[in-house]
């Protein structure tokens, strides 16, 4: 057993928080503060001090399984279950074609596995049928930042910056149960003088710290966001200079804002137009002012043109890419900002190259030793993926996602997994959907593996190995590697981390997203690198002269990385910021006579997306053991319904039912249920899947639903 203590990051969200592991006799670990770490100066909130429980062996799958001739899961060798996994593949792509081969990964594998995975799809199976989950948490936000910016990365700016803007205003954000620790650099902020304005139908948690809270409709974010640009317009607040230096397309923006008159803005969105005015003041007067968007606008079928709504409101203002303001995404799942950068996206290259690019697909495949015109092009975006399994897609490899509970119309969803002729599934627990699979591998987790990750901030960190992984587990690195030789290609997928994040460096050379100045050491030394960061000058070519000096204490030669981006020019041809002209519209699925009221979901603090780990851990499931409705008293005396007693949730794609929680904390005509839960309260059973036609991202936080008393 090793015995000393090991700095890393928690395995759960974005925050990616500094946290000490050292081993314990039983094999797994203890957590404790990490106060150097700058991000969370060693605060933890209970899913990250918790995180050892599921490395325990009553927690966690131990074996790979296969199924057996009677529909069981039961124990087998490694080689017998890779055996099948690869006969289950390769014998798809004989039979039906490459693209009848489906690859689904998620935002929790580190980048070096997304990496790995999306040369697996391309080299190995040659399918162009891969997509990830990240799709559906901040897939509009990083549409909007490319089509405004030309580059997305979630915040462009650090955390740190936060306390010494302005004003922030936080949409659609419950960071206070969602990343807890982050909380401090808004109280700061308003410790500091500045303000919070929190947007959200709910009065959360996060709310409750604000000094504005504006609670509109949900799915009207965008209309929203256009009444406050009018508003500026009219009172003259716009930053006339700024607009002309350094933006392109205003004119346009400016007339589509100008049609959305605040009284028009008030009827649709529920907020009143002194507030719409209060807040224009409020973000104009100081000189530095942020908008931070999270889940609430961007997981809508119009996700990418409400975060453009927001851009452009920074933009008129003269906000983005000044000091201490401007636009960023506060990204969710842990390497939510990684895992979109380095090609497990259905339309990526490693280096957040787009895979239409002839330049980006020669250097990628000339790094991987291909020919360029054998890689495959875009494929579906997840909820098309999914929706295809068992018609066009027949076969599925699955790593660290469990869309049986975290999918859009959950339950078609689970009925197209069931369908399919053949499902590996590679987890650390078996989840809902590896509970499916025809083969399920488990695999290491956070504190067995080293591996890179990077965080909401652009911040490249190190999580590092603190203890062996348990007899019988193997990484997903080895599990590629092995599938790799058995479908016929012996080389080119290392299972050494490191080999992979050197091979990651070059392929991301030259990409929007360039780690090729980053290395395992400065990840130890600096404790985490921004991207982008080109090569040392020697190295790095074309682009050498645009490096800048080194700060104090830095290798003259060697990029310091990126903490703030877009000071002097934003990542387009030209150097400009483009407004993106946008109109208000109405959600996929307005309530109407047989589906009155609004669902919304979202999160709790002690439970981690589909739940699959967080609900393995005892101290976590007492703080948050099932589901819930949240209503308000007058749709509960309506409806007759007490606190406590069971609802039913009624949409066009099913019936959700949970105990009813009354609170005032919520508008009368919208309900919200957490959606961590499988079976009669899984909140996504009810989600409409209507996608936005840019990010292709599901409408999960708006759709029609009635309620009906459940008599027990
Ligand atoms: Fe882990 Fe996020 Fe909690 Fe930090 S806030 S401890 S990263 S889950």
């Amino acid at each position: 057993m090793q015995s000393t203590v090991t700095p890393t990051h928690c395995p759960y969200c974005a925050l990616q928080c500094g946290m000490n592991l050292t081993p314990v006799p039983d094999g797994t670990v203890e957590v404790s503060e990490r106060a150097d770490f700058p991000v969370n100066r060693g605060a933890l909130c209970g899913k990250g001090r918790t995180a050892a429980a599921v490395l325990a062996r009553e927690a966690r799958l131990n074996s790979p399984l296969v199924r057996d001739e009677g529909g069981s899961l039961v124990p087998a060798s490694w080689d017998e279950a890779l055996d099948r996994i690869a006969a289950g593949l390769g014998g798809t792509r004989a039979r039906y074609g490459p693209d009848a081969v489906g690859v689904f990964g998620g935002g929790g594998l580190t980048n070096e596995k997304a990496y790995t995975l999306g040369k697996f799809a391309r080299v190995v199976l040659g399918t162009s049928q891969i997509d990830y989950n990240g799709r559906f948490c901040m897939s509009s936000a990083a549409a909007a930042g490319i089509k405004a910016f030309g580059l997305d990365r979630g915040l462009p700016f650090p955390l740190e910056d936060i306390p010494k803007s302005g004003c922030v205003i936080l949409v659609g954000s419950n960071l206070a149960e969602t990343m807890p620790p982050a909380l401090r650099f808004f109280t700061e902020l308003k410790e500091n003088g500045g303000t919070l304005i929190v947007i959200d139908p709910r009065r959360t948690k996060t709310a409750e710290h604000a000094d504005l809270h504006l609670a509109p409709r949900p799915g009207t974010d965008l209309a929203l966001a256009l009444g406050l640009l009018h508003l500026v317009i009219a009172e003259g607040r716009v930053d006339e200079e700024y607009v002309r230096e350094r933006t392109a397309g205003w004119e346009d923006a400016r007339a589509a804002a100008m049609a959305h008159w605040p009284e028009y803005v008030e009827r649709i969105t529920g907020v009143s137009v002194p507030e719409l005015r209060e807040t224009v003041r409020l973000f104009c007067e100081p000189e530095s002012a942020m908008v931070l968007t999270a889940r609430g606008p961007e997981q809508q079928s119009k996700g990418t043109d409400t975060v453009g709504a927001w851009i452009n409101l920074c933009l008129a203002t003269g906000r983005a890419g000044r000091p201490l303001s401007g636009y960023g995404c506060l990204t969710g799942q842990g390497n939510g900002q990684g895992g979109r950068e380095h090609g497990q996206k259905a339309d990526q290259l490693p280096g957040y190259r787009k895979l239409d690019d002839p330049a980006a697909r020669a250097h990628v495949a000339g790094v991987w030793g291909v020919d360029p015109d054998s890689l495959p092009g875009p494929g579906r975006s997840a909820y098309e993926l999914l929706d295809a399994l068992g018609t066009d897609i027949r076969s599925l490899l699955l790593m660290a996602s469990n869309p049986v509970v975290s999918a859009p119309r959950a339950a078609h969803i689970e009925e197209r997994i069931r369908s399919l002729d053949f499902l590996a599934v590679c987890d650390v627990v078996l989840s809902e959907t590896a509970a499916l699979a025809d083969v399920v591998l488990p695999v290491t987790q956070w504190a067995e593996e080293t591996g890179t990750t990077t965080n909401l901030e652009g911040r490249v960190l190190l999580r590092r190995r603190a203890i062996t992984p348990p007899e019988g587990i193997r990484s997903d690195l080895e599990v590629l590697h092995e599938l790799a030789a058995r479908l016929g290609v012996e080389k080119g997928f290392p299972t050494d981390p490191e080999e992979v994040f050197e091979e990651l460096r070059r392929a991301s050379a030259g990409g929007a997203a360039d780690y090729s100045g980053i290395t395992y050491r400065r990840l130890v030394e600096e404790d985490g690198v921004f991207w982008p960061c080109p090569a040392a000058v020697e190295a790095a070519g074309e682009g050498a002269d645009t490096l800048p000096d080194a700060p104090a204490g830095q290798t003259p030669g060697v990029h310091p990385g990126t903490p703030r981006l877009f000071l002097d020019r934003f990542a387009t041809a030209d150097g400009r910021a483009r407004f993106v002209p946008v109109s208000h519209r109405a959600i996929a699925e307005e309530p109407d006579e047989e589906y009155p009221v609004l669902l919304t979901t979202g999160r709790v603090v002690a439970q981690y997306q589909s739940g699959a780990q967080t609900r393995r851990v005892a101290e976590l499931n007492a703080a948050a053991p099932g589901p819930f409705v949240e209503l308000h008293p007058r749709l509960a005396a309506r409806l007759g319904a007490a606190e406590g007693d069971p609802v039913a949730v009624v949409s066009r794609r099913g019936r959700a039912v949970a105990p009813a929680r009354i609170t005032n904390a919520i508008r009368p005509d919208t309900v919200f249920m957490p959606f961590h839960w499988p079976g009669e309260g899984r909140a996504n059973t009810l989600t409409n899947p209507a996608l936005d036609p840019t990010s292709r991202m599901p409408e999960f936080k708006a759709c029609a639903v009635r309620l009906e008393a459940v008599r027990r």
